[in-house]
């Protein structure tokens, strides 16, 4: 298998109170692998289907057999991206998809302990391992840094180091020795994170949280994919949202230029890397010596049918 393999997985959530109190319908139904898509518009069009790696149902009770947990999200792809990166790959793994479908739920989760997301249970589990191997022979040292990239620029200078790729100047990379100092630094990290209102949702994440562990493990929120024209978005706001799709568009073209050259083999083709900062600092994570998988979230109503769509879509041409 060629380093550019990307696992895809896609996320339906619970209805959200606004959806509940529209009484929205539910046109996501998923199958096994297979996820698709009612138009409410048409009802009678066929259902457009999709397969990924994983489709994770979450809309009824956790007794339900396709219930997907916070923890059987993690066994799927957080335990293995973390073995890949013992065996020496870079690994990056990336939630994208609409303000308030899942995000953050999926990468963070909730503080309540079963409801964990694949960040806090990833780093538990690095520290597991890294107990149990240490011996007098090997030892580990772990350092993390986290940063915002908000609208296509790093709060911090992006340079590029001749022969180690590119870094961020002045970025500061903490060691530490527990997941609680990792917890504290997350903590901080995202209380500092911009967050500003939306027509779409109160409180929407405008920058791309990147977190990255031992420069080898980067775990990403992403900002949210919404188009400006479903959000009414003026001004600052529509700069922000342009920024926002320029960088999901071009990680969305590296991660289609990857799979291209893993089908056919070949290691020529152009990565267009440089065309955003985002994908240009995770270059290293996503091509070459690396794994990468992503998660989509989906809102389950039919209200969001158009963003639903537009990421069930952005999840396929990454496969
Ligand atoms: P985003 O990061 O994409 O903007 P959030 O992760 O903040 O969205 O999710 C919005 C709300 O939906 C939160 O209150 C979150 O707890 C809830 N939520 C999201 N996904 C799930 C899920 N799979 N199960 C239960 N609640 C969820």
């Amino acid at each position: 298998m060629s380093g550019a393999s990307v696992k895809v997985a896609v996320r339906v959530r619970p209805f959200n109170s606004r959806e509940t109190s529209k009484e929205s319908k539910c046109i996501i139904q998923m199958q096994g692998n297979s996820t698709s898509i009612i138009n409410p518009k048409n009802p009678k069009e066929a259902p457009k289907s999709f397969s990924f790696d994983y489709s994770y149902w979450s809309h009824t009770s956790p007794e339900d057999p396709c219930f997907a947990s916070q923890n059987r999200v993690y066994n799927d792809i957080g335990k293995e991206m973390l073995l890949h990166a013992f065996e020496g790959y870079n690994v990056c793994i990336f939630a994208y998809g609409q303000t308030g479908a899942g995000k953050s739920y999926t990468m963070m989760g909730k503080q309540e302990e079963s409801q964990a997301g694949i960040i806090p249970q990833l780093c538990e589990e690095l520290f597991e391992k890294i107990n149990d191997n240490c011996n007098e022979e090997m030892s580990y040292s772990v350092e993390v840094s986290y940063m915002e990239i908000y609208c296509e620029r790093g709060n911090l200078r992006v340079r590029e180091h001749p022969l180690l790729g590119p870094y961020v100047e002045d970025l500061s990379k903490l060691a530490v020795t527990s997941y609680t100092d990792i917890a504290d630094l997350m903590d901080a990290g995202n209380k500092a994170r911009t967050v500003a209102a939306t027509n779409m949702n109160e409180t929407s994440s405008r920058s791309h949280a990147v977190f990255t562990i031992v420069s080898k493990i980067s775990l990403v929120d992403l900002a949210g994919s919404e188009r400006a024209d479903s959000t009414g978005a003026k001004g600052t706001r529509l700069k922000e949202g342009a920024n926002i799709n320029k960088s999901l568009t071009t990680l969305g073209k590296v991660i289609s230029a990857l799979a291209e050259v893993s089908k056919k083999k070949k290691k020529t083709d152009f990565i267009p890397y440089r065309d955003s900062v985002l994908t240009w600092l995770l270059r290293e994570n996503l091509g070459g010596n690396s794994r990468t998988a992503m998660v989509a979230a989906l809102s389950p109503a039919d209200i969001n049918y158009d963003e639903t769509l537009s990421t069930l879509r952005y999840a396929d041409r990454a496969k």
